[in-house]
């Protein structure tokens, strides 16, 4: 499907929860996060009839996010859910790696093809002090395990304060570079504010080259991360939503007050 700017859609992101393991400071507050209610949040059948939905209209890559998509239950039955819907060529999930150690090989065995890792240093204090008490040894079981289970590539999402060639940035570079890893340098945004530049390695944050459309937990169908549109599938049946999302999708994304990157996913 194409927008009204002619960018070729075909890359649906969904969120699967809000909640998370880790308290990284530049996505969640220490506390008082105000999470959805569990009724709010969509069903697995909800998800997969979504996908299902937007296939034939032309979306062809997932991915799952969150929150940290593997703390939601039974995520390797949505990932087989999701990956029987026939015309599904791409299906991948963006984690922080804590479970991913007990779970990459039943999410491969499940139909997953990739996984993206978040990781924004090798210093195990560093790491401990960005997440707020995160354990690294476990993300770099789950990278090895990833690996093992055949969900190649695996890719390493660092976020970075300002530049890429920060002293972390580069160490993360290095690691990746010795474990057949492909780093991709995301510059620390801010949704409130608008601020957001081009992922370095990746294809996010460039408006121009945009493929994308977000599912929110609750249900909404998203044109933009930098942007308050949202339309909601309970409300107006999925396939409404989706191309009331194509057609209102913004040529370039401003700022976006209703969702913070736990709830939406990166
Ligand atoms: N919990 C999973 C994880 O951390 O990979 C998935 C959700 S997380 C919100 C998705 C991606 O967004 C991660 O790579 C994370 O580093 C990134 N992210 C979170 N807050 C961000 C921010 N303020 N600026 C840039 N990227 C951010
Ligand atoms: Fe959790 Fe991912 Fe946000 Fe860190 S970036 S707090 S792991 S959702």
């Amino acid at each position: 499907m194409l927008d009204r700017y002619k960018r070729k859609i075909n890359y649906l992101r969904i969120s699967v929860t809000d909640r998370c393991n880790l308290r990284c400071r530049y996505c969640m507050p220490d506390e008082g996060v105000c999470m959805v209610e569990h009724k709010d949040i969509l069903t697995f059948e909800e998800i997969q009839q979504v996908v299902a939905v937007s296939v034939p209209l032309g979306i062809e890559k997932i991915r799952l996010t969150g929150g940290e998509p593997l703390v939601r239950k039974d995520l390797v039955e949505l990932v087989r859910m999701i990956a029987d819907v026939k015309g599904v060529k791409d299906l991948a999930i963006t984690t922080n790696g804590v479970l991913l150690g007990k779970n990459a090989e039943s999410l491969a065995r499940a139909g997953l093809n990739r996984v993206n890792v978040s990781l924004d240093t090798v210093d195990p204090e560093k790491f401990s002090q960005i997440t707020r008490g995160g354990d690294i040894r476990k993300v770099f079981q789950g990278i090895e395990a990833a690996q093992k289970a055949g969900l190649n590539p695996v890719k390493i999402n660092c976020v970075i304060e300002k530049y890429a060639d920060e002293p972390d940035a580069l160490a993360v570079k290095q690691y990746c570079a010795e474990n057949g890893l492909q780093p991709r340098f995301i510059s620390q945004m801010n949704l409130a504010e608008g601020h957001f530049t081009v992922v370095d390695g990746g294809t996010g944050g460039d408006c121009a080259q945009c493929n994308r459309l977000r599912l929110t937990p609750t249900g909404k169908i998203k044109p933009c991360l930098f942007s308050d549109l949202e339309f909601d599938i309970r409300k107006m049946g999925i396939t409404q939503a989706i191309e009331s999302a194509l057609f209102s999708k913004p040529k370039k994304g401003t700022i976006n007050h209703s969702n913070c990157f736990h709830n939406i996913g990166g």
